[in-house]
């Protein structure tokens, strides 16, 4: 019999996690060698070229493992009779389904929904460098599914290791012996088989019911040009055959199974998806919001049975026994930064539109709706995770959908009240905000940072210069086990605003790379924030006003207006540049005119041409004077936000 094991690689970013899962691809067969190439599951084109995993990438192989490696594991087999008997049985066959993850903090979304839907996690280490911030963070979160973890230190072919050190530290961190903690080389391939075997051994197959009715969750889907919407599903209860009746809970959305499979990692057409396990389901629906991730598929019967409870006794019994609870689903992500999003070709804003509708379908972390902006027309104020997570989609807009974004300032978003309102309004852009609110409050992160000893006092400097609050430190494993050798916790509340600025690079600065860092939200605290607007001649460039804090506004403001002055074309006319908060001028400078010789074209000696051209130019800067209208190019904006 074929039995499932449903797992997923967990780790922090670079560790290692799609080049173990190439080494599983190369044992199990699933992918021939010759097709083979590194980071196999990584298949965006965007992932392939930064080598990094921003989706969760599911696949199914199918493990043959001889019957003499299982008596290895199976000490509970002494009989020597038992033993000949399994001896003479057909190999085991597994059928083994793997969710790759992303390592970067701000696909955590990916992770969380990856790991709702195995039974256990292979927790990889990279042995060069230890545990790391995001390694923790996403131990946590699989410890809090209930998962089985298998910890495993990778790079093991990497000279000048303290594989012992690494062994303690890992091993105190789970509480579990250090015989424990296996050893792979992802690269070369050594271990990866007693990976797989430990796989087999340690985590459970899933537990649903194969003959109760049908619960499936959606744990992720993708908009495909041919098929529509096809949802991503872990059959928790029951199965799904071809041309199944099906309802979507949530959205209570009809539809027919119109075809199911597994990921090989492509689509591979199957003719039923059994309990337990991972496959896929094409919708039939062309509208994706229907389809929502931590949503529970049913079979249509079963809503129906619910829906019409009878007064007969008996008959209501059945209807009970019908009655299908939804799965749990998925916290809906909290979206930390925003930004205006805007096609450059304004007359395309629709366009935008439906990309990123699409995108949000493969991505629901992904927030926007629609903003209309003086300078660059209608555009949207879209919610991002962080500021590598708005990167990523503004590169995406462009290769997959041909849309070159203009994107605003990034800002978080802020809780304001207005005088004697009980009530706050969100605020996601500063054109919202203005400087008569009663109260702010901003969004506060508990930033956890891992950090080799040496490195502490830079370390709480650093958390100060950006407006945080030291909490506590303390060792990652007890002290007694690694003295020197062993690393720092150290956790801090720091505000949003200034933490996605740059403080991540800050922080692999001054620990010479070694620090690493998670962070997530805490609550709300009162900020004292103004917004700074920017005016070119006269004119308030509302792209350019940020909301900022009172104490730096008139740094921040002069900062600005220089940087205008000396990157600004200068125009036929002399042009102010100024900072002001509400009404108040903080700052002003002058951009000299432009004494653009009209007459230089002209050779010779036709004086009333010239005179006439002089006055054209004079009749021309006195119009453009009086609409005092600067045209800034975007380009400026662009360099200006990339700060
Ligand atoms: P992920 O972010 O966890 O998926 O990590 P990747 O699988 O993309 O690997 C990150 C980097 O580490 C790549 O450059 C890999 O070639 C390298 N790498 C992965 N495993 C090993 C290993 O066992 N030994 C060595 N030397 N390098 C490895
Ligand atoms: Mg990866």
């Amino acid at each position: 019999m074929k039995q499932i094991r449903n797992f997923c690689i967990i780790a922090h970013v670079d560790h290692g996690k799609s080049t173990l899962a190439d080494r599983f691809l190369e044992l199990t067969g699933t992918i021939p060698k010759e097709k083979m190439r590194s980071q196999y599951l990584d298949q965006m084109p965007l992932e392939r070229e930064r080598g990094v995993t921003i989706k969760l990438a599911p696949v199914t192989m199918i493990w043959r493992m001889p019957n003499y490696q299982i008596l290895n594991f199976k000490s509970e087999i002494r009989n020597e009779l038992q033993v000949q008997s399994l001896k003479s049985q057909q190999d085991s066959e597994y059928i083994l389904n793997l969710i790759d993850t992303p390592g970067h903090a701000d696909f955590y979304y990916e992770v969380s929904r990856s790991l709702a839907a195995v039974e256990g996690a292979i927790l990889l280490v990279d042995a060069s460098q230890g545990v790391q911030a995001q390694t923790i963070t996403n131990l946590r979160m699989a410890l809090n599914q209930g998962l089985i973890i298998i910890p495993v230190l990778n790079k093991i072919d990497l000279p000048y290791l303290d594989l012992g050190a690494r062994k303690k530290e890992l091993a105190g961190l789970l509480n579990v012996k250090e015989d424990e903690i296996l050893l792979v080389s992802a690269k070369t391939g050594q271990g990866a088989e007693t990976v797989l075997e430990s796989v087999i051994k340690k985590i459970p197959p899933p537990q649903g019911n194969p003959n109760g009715p049908l619960r499936a969750l959606i744990f992720d889907s993708v908009y495909s040009e041919h098929k529509g919407v096809i949802a991503y599903l872990k059959i928790v209860d029951g199965e799904i055959k071809t041309h199944d009746k099906l309802e979507i809970m949530g959205t209570k959305t009809k539809i027919e199974a119109q075809e199911v499979g597994i990921f090989g990692p492509g689509l591979i057409k199957k003719d039923v998806l059994n309990t337990g396990s991972i496959g896929y389901l094409v919708t039939g629906l062309k509208d994706i919001k229907k389809c929502r991730v931590g949503d529970t598929i049913i079979k249509f019967e079963s809503r129906c049975c619910e829906a019409t409870p009878r007064s007969v006794n008996s008959k209501l019994e059945t209807n009970l026994k019908f009655k299908i609870e939804p799965l749990p689903g998925y916290q809906e992500p909290k979206s930390m930064v925003f930004s205006g999003l805007y096609n450059q070709k304004s007359e395309e804003a629709e366009k935008l539109g439906r990309a990123l509708e699409k995108l949000k379908l493969n991505d629901a972390s992904l927030f926007f709706e629609p903003e209309k902006s003086a300078t660059f027309g209608f555009g949207y104020r879209c919610g991002f995770l962080g500021l590598f997570h708005l990167e990523i989609i503004k590169e995406r807009l462009k290769r997959e959908y041909n849309i070159d974004v203009i994107t605003t300032r990034p800002s978080v978003a802020y809780r304001a009240w207005l005088k004697n309102q009980k009530n706050f309004i969100e605020i996601r852009s500063p054109e919202k905000f203005h400087n008569d609110f009663e109260r702010v409050e901003e969004p506060i992160m508990i930033v956890k940072i891992i950090s080799p000893q040496q490195f502490f006092g830079g370390i709480v400097e650093l958390i100060k210069k950006y407006r945080g609050e030291f909490l506590e430190q303390k060792y990652l494993t007890p002290e007694s086990y690694l003295e020197k050798f062993n690393h720092l916790i150290i956790e801090a509340k720091i505000p949003l605003a200034t933490l996605v600025v740059d403080f991540y690079d800050k922080l692999k600065n001054i620990s010479a790379g070694f620090a690493s860092m998670s962070y997530e939200f805490f609550g709300y605290q009162k900020a004292d924030l103004v917004r700074l607007d920017i005016l070119v001649a006269g004119q308030r460039q509302e792209p350019l006003s940020l909301i900022v804090y009172r104490d730096v506004a008139y740094y921040e403001g002069k900062k600005i207006v220089e940087f205008l002055k000396n990157n600004l074309p200068r125009q036929l006319f002399e042009v102010k540049i100024q900072a002001a908060l509400g009404s108040r001028i903080i700052a002003s400078e002058k951009l000299p005119a432009l004494r653009k010789d009209v007459t230089a074209k002209l050779y010779g000696g036709d004086v009333t041409r010239k005179i006439k051209l002089l006055e054209k130019q004079k009749k021309g800067k006195k119009e453009l004077l009086r609409l005092g209208k600067v045209d800034i190019p975007p380009d400026i904006y662009i360099k200006m936000l990339k700060g």
